[in-house]
């Protein structure tokens, strides 16, 4: 280790904190070395403990889609904050949140606001499950819906017996009600169906993944999912977490035109701060208590500040429109990526749509969690490294999204797509 600011914080965190992370991902351990600490963010820039400039395609993680402390937000969260933090009772920004919210996303009648993404899914899917009063649920591998017991499950080797669980302590009898399938297969579907009889309560799926990088359903994938969950009374869930409002403002069933029954929200909902969102046909949501039996609660849940960042970030997306200008910039990334990996010889694959993207290293398509694991992982933290070196941060993972937002437009761009191609060269 050297001396750095980061370095010193980093060593002090790992007295305090399980390997020095709030979040496992950040501690780089699939890379390599040590995590940089930010201090400050702004536009599509990173600010290290160091004083080092980075040009971020993290985004924290997909949220930050109109770039870091945006103005606009900021001054919404500074004058909500002039009325106080938190009230315990009813707020009027909740109500302007589900109104924006049924406006941009139709499918959802009505919204339970909560304070994070794994609280989305972990409540959606109880709600599926007191709704049908089925236990069973289908999630597909390589999806991530956050780290509630029944969703952390990924497929074994045969996709269609029973899961098992992917993190100790979860109980297998509740990764046994978890059946895992392979994304973008329509019969493994269909066969999960035929071999429960009225005992899956749901299918909750990611409609395009961005948990293992970034995949695309393909043509009918998600129609075929609708009518199979149609025919067997089952509750079609889509995890919009990542992709709602990132791809469209109604996110990827605005993109398909397909109506789930329910949808979890999260990031860029927030705007930065912690919200998580789930909602979808009223007579499902009136079983959530207190009007039904399903219970569900939050201290903080509508957090007056968390629904003025979150406000703001929704109606910057309705008066900037920047989906098409977004896709441009990702485009141009996709085509410099493959550009620089065909010039160097290497096995390379991008995958992308509007402002998400991901490079795997592999010459196979890459259309599900198996193909998405042939990538060279080890070339990737090569190549993440030399883009570390020379100024611009990717996710620190072979398996995640890489994120743009509207400040990346101009400079920041064509720098990336310089660096990006360099340290291919350099591979
Ligand atoms: C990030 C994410 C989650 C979990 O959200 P948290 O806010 O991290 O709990 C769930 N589903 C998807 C698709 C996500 O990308």
């Amino acid at each position: 280790m050297t001396n750095s600011a980061s370095d010193q914080l980093f060593a002090r965190a790992l007295q305090l904190m399980p390997g020095g992370v709030n979040s496992p991902v950040r501690a780089f351990r699939s890379v390599g070395g040590a995590p940089f600490f930010v201090k400050a963010a702004r536009g599509a820039t990173l600010i290290t403990a160091d004083g080092r400039e980075l040009i971020d395609f993290v985004c924290t993680w997909g949220p930050a889609i109109h770039g870091h402390n945006h103005p606009v937000i900021k001054a919404a969260i500074a004058a909500a904050l002039e009325n106080g933090t938190s009230f315990g009772t009813p707020n009027p920004y909740e109500v302007e949140m589900a109104e924006l919210i049924t406006r941009f996303v139709p499918s959802i009648k009505k919204v339970r606001m909560c304070n994070s993404g794994t609280e989305a899914t972990m409540s959606a899917i109880r709600l599926a499950r007191g709704f049908t009063g089925r236990d069973k649920i289908v999630k597909f591998a390589g999806c991530y819906h956050g780290h509630s017991d029944s969703l952390l499950v990924k497929a074994g080797s045969g996709a269609l017996t029973h899961g098992h669980p992917d993190s100790a302590g979860v109980p297998q009898a509740f990764a046994q009600k978890t059946i895992v399938l392979p994304f973008n297969e329509p019969a493994a579907l269909a066969t999960a169906f035929a071999e429960n009889p009225g005992e899956i309560a749901c299918v909750i799926i990611e409609p395009y993944i961005g948990n293992i990088g970034f995949i695309p359903a393909g043509a009918g994938y998600l129609q075929h999912v609708r009518d199979v969950c149609t025919a067997n009374d089952a509750l079609l869930i889509f995890d919009e977490v990542m992709t709602g409002f990132r791809l469209a403002k109604g996110g990827v069933q605005e993109l398909e035109n397909i109506k789930p029954d329910l949808t979890c929200l999260g990031k860029i909902i927030g705007g930065g701060l912690p919200v998580g969102a789930f909602g979808g046909r009223a007579e499902i949501m009136d079983m959530l208590a207190p009007l039904g039996p399903v219970y569900q609660a939050g201290t903080l849940s509508g957090n007056p500040l968390a629904m003025a960042a979150g406000i703001a970030a929704l109606k910057l997306l309705e008066e900037g429109n920047p989906y098409v200008r977004l896709d441009t910039l990702g485009w141009q990334m996709g085509e410099a990526l493959v550009a620089a990996a065909k010039k160097k010889g290497l096995p390379a694959q991008v995958r992308q749509i509007g402002s998400m993207f991901s490079l795997f290293f592999t010459d196979e398509p890459v259309r599900d969690c198996a193909t998405a694991l042939k990538g060279d992982a080890k070339l990737f933290a090569k190549f993440f490294h030399a883009c570390l070196d020379r100024g611009v941060y990717l996710p620190p993972s072979a398996y995640e999204t890489c994120f743009l937002s509207t400040a990346h437009e101009g400079a920041a761009i064509a720098r990336a797509c310089e660096v990006m191609t360099e340290a291919i060269a350099g591979l």
